[in-house]
């Protein structure tokens, strides 16, 4: 058989073989939908005879895109395997429009906006003039307009109301911004490489397959894309579920599955069914809590696993019991599965990155390392900004908002003030705030802003800082970067250290590892992107018609920034080597799967959260968060929230036919009674310690008569922070619940 498909059942292989061009695979989670994608990708290569360059594959996770390529490599090699055009979206966007962007008028080297920049640019404006707009909701409407591909003219053309005109205004004035700063923001980068496909098809007419994970997240612009993209030979292939749809917030469409029916009447779908992921007992429990959405068409989905351990929900008496709870248990199953689980096992599902901080603190006191994937980004962190910055500067002194950043961090006695009129001046005179700091440091012109004589002098350091970076450093057209003398010389020319510990004296130290963390990273990525890794233009072949822009303008220390904009919350990849508890968003968890999952914090308020006016998609959110876990799964609430006000346990888990997949009792606790072999059956994995079942059976006797100290009340009965209520079989209000909502 062919090798490619072995370990792929009938409908699997159906699907990575059809020959129909279009393919919508639809199925549940851990049913297979990605590896089903990644062969149908090889199969591309290997019978439709495809070269890599022709194939685009929009992933969603780093751990997709990484073993898509070690398969391919499998079969036509490390050098053409680099050729694969697969990222997000937004990278896929970001790679045509540095080689084709000229064509609509976008400068080479234009830099990318991330959700802080743009935060940033609005809220000057809607100061500056004064505006009655929340600078976040305007942020979040103008990227929703930008979704449905309505620009701020179009707006503007047709707002009416008065509200309306101000937000149009906002609209207009940030895209000026942008424009002024030669940047793109993520939407732009969509609607731009829109603009570009639909005026100068040519760009892709070396693409002749498209495919994309988690189709059910794609939004419209992204569907535009996609079909633009395929619009050659129309030959598309999508995976998805419909019950995993959980970004509505940034404008996905589920309707876009319908749609492409509609348009592409060639489309084939194929179901899968069978779970290759999850316990039966969590299959089950899963299932219950999305079959409550009425409006859910009826689906299969067999478990080919065991049943496995009932999942467990529990009651704790607070935030920190809680915290303890999952640490002592993370302790206690690690030390009963006999080597068959390790740190990196685990994964603590959070709704808010802001629930984490007990458990983040819980963890630290037992010694247990953990990773956070899905908070603020890494690079979003205020020490790694200011850096970032310098760099942008030093790319691109025309980047107003990179140098409002830092031309007074560390303190150069140039004030709020002095900055912000400086701004206003650059805008009247229409030149960049760098073409004004020239011109105050090597006094060709006196500016209109008063400046104090340390605001002067402050400025001619700062101007020195950066020209010097530039002349020095910055290489020649062709030459390599120096990633690590550039970080260097700002570290040095600022002392750097010295200001983390006069700035935050609490945790300089953390703040300066996270610098220290940066190099290592820079130095990583130097490295790759000099191997031509993650985002070699070169993917790109060559097309008639269309000029190609010379690789070299795009320099190692440009692509290090772009790479660091286009870095999703998921993408931050410690290396599997290490041996970590990951605490993640359940969103960022999307695609993923762990032996053990912990979904803590399931109360009305945090789950469904109180701001979330689409509670379907609430319940597909704690959906995915559960099909995450492929042995173990624990469901928590703590009885008071930290504020001390009593919770409610989440009304996706309080009906009986929810809860009795659920055990609830303390002392009948899951995993004591589980079955290592079942377990082993689940992962897949030779226990170290279980060379057989009998042996097995009985190492599992002398550990439950060894029973693991910390859990020695619960054991006994006593649980001090279990609800009373709770032996009521628990009637959907919550143990000592009054109802009130968080
Ligand atoms: P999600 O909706 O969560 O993204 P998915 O449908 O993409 O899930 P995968 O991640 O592709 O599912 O697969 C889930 C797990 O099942 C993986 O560990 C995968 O290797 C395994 N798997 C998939 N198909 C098979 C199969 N035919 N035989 C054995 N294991 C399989
Ligand atoms: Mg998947």
């Amino acid at each position: 058989m062919d090798v490619l498909l072995q370990g792929l059942n009938d409908a699997q292989k159906d699907a990575v073989t059809s020959p129909v061009s279009v393919v919508q695979v639809l199925a549940p989670p851990g049913s297979g939908k990605t590896k089903t994608l990644t062969a149908r990708v090889a199969y591309h290569i290997n019978h439709d005879r495809l070269q890599p360059w022709n194939i685009i594959v929009c992933t969603f996770t780093i751990k997709a895109a990484r073993e898509m390529k070690d398969r391919i490599r499998g079969f036509v090699g490390e050098k053409m395997e680099s050729k694969l055009i697969l990222g997000t979206f937004h990278s896929v966007a970001r790679r045509f429009l540095s080689r084709y962007g000229h064509e609509i008028g976008i400068d080479k080297n234009f830099g990318i906006a991330d959700t802080e920049d743009s935060k940033a640019i609005i809220k000057r404006i809607v100061t500056r003039y004064q505006y009655t707009v929340e600078p976040g909701h305007a942020r979040s409407r103008i990227s929703r307009l930008k979704a449905k591909g309505t620009s701020a003219e179009s707006f503007a053309a047709k707002s009416k109301k008065v509200d309306d005109n101000e937000f149009a205004q906002v609209y207009s004035s940030y895209q000026e911004h942008l424009k002024a700063s030669n940047l793109l923001d993520y939407d732009d980068l969509l609607v731009r490489c829109v603009e570009l496909l639909q005026r100068h098809p040519s760009c892709v007419s070396t693409i002749q397959a498209v495919l994309i994970d988690e189709y059910q997240d794609t939004n419209n612009i992204q569907y535009e894309l996609m079909k633009l993209l395929a619009q050659r030979t129309r030959r598309i292939t999508i995976v998805g579920d419909p019950d995993q749809s959980i970004y509505s917030f940034r404008s996905a469409e589920i309707q876009n599955l319908y749609r492409m029916r509609e348009e592409f009447p060639e489309a084939v779908v194929i179901n899968l069914e069978n779970n290759y992921r999850s316990s039966g007992y969590i299959l089950g429990a899963a299932l219950a809590v999305i079959e409550q959405d009425e409006s859910r068409p009826e689906k299969a989905l067999i478990a080919t696993h065991c049943v496995g351990e009932q999942p467990a929900l529990r009651h704790l008496a607070t935030v920190n019991v809680e915290a303890q709870w999952i640490v002592d248990e993370i302790k206690r199953s690690k030390t009963l599965s006999a080597g068959l689980l390790n740190y990196n096992d685990y994964a603590i599902l959070v709704r808010s990155a802001n629930l984490s901080l007990s458990i983040e603190r819980e963890l630290g006191r037992a010694g247990i390392p953990y990773r956070m994937v899905g908070g603020k980004r890494f690079f979003d962190r205020a020490e790694i900004r200011v850096i970032l910055n310098y760099l942008r500067c030093i790319s691109n002194p025309d980047n107003n908002d990179a140098i409002v950043g830092v031309i007074n961090t560390p303190s150069r006695k140039v004030g709020d003030k002095t900055v912000k009129g400086l701004l206003e001046e650059a805008e009247v005179k229409k030149v960049s705030l760098w073409r004004l700091v020239c011109d105050i440091a090597q006094k060709r012109k006196t500016p209109t802003t008063k400046l104090s004589t340390p605001a002067e002098q402050g400025i001619t350091l700062f101007f020195r800082l950066i020209n010097n970076a530039r002349k020095k450093l910055l290489p020649v057209a062709g030459e390599p970067c120096n990633l690590l003398d550039l970080i260097s010389y700002i570290l040095t020319q600022t002392s750097f250290e010295a200001y983390l510990k006069q700035s935050y004296k609490e945790n300089w130290k953390d703040r300066w590892a996270n610098v220290e963390e940066l190099v290592g990273q820079a130095t990583q990525m130097a490295t790759a992107l000099a191997e031509g890794e993650e985002i070699g233009d070169d993917a790109l072949p060559a097309v008639d018609g269309i000029e190609q822009r010379p690789d070299t303008t795009v320099d190692t220390l440009s692509k290090f920034l772009v790479n660091v904009a286009l870095a999703t919350e998921v993408e931050r990849d410690d290396g599997e080597e290490l041996s970590q508890v990951t605490i993640s968003t359940i969103h960022a968890a999307k695609g993923l799967e762990w032996p053990v999952v912990f979904v803590p914090a399931v109360y009305d308020g945090s789950l469904p959260h109180s701001r979330a006016e689409n509670h379907d998609e609430e319940r597909r959110l704690l959906y995915v968060g559960m099909t995450r876990a492929q042995a173990l799964l624990y469901l928590s609430c703590p009885v008071k929230q930290s504020g001390q006000e009593q919770t409610t346990l989440s009304k996706f888990v309080s009906s009986k036919s929810v809860q009795k997949y659920f055990s609830q009792r303390g002392p009948d606790f899951a995993f004591k009674r589980s079955t290592v072999p079942d377990l082993a059956t689940i992962l897949r994995r030779p226990c170290p310690a279980l060379e057989d079942i009998e042996a097995a059976r009985k190492l599992l006797e002398r550990l439950e008569d060894d029973k693991y100290p910390a859990t020695r009340e619960e054991i006994d009965g006593v649980d001090p922070s279990w609800g009373a209520s709770w032996d009521d079989g628990f009637s959907g209000s919550g143990p000592g619940g009054n109802g009130t909502q968080p």
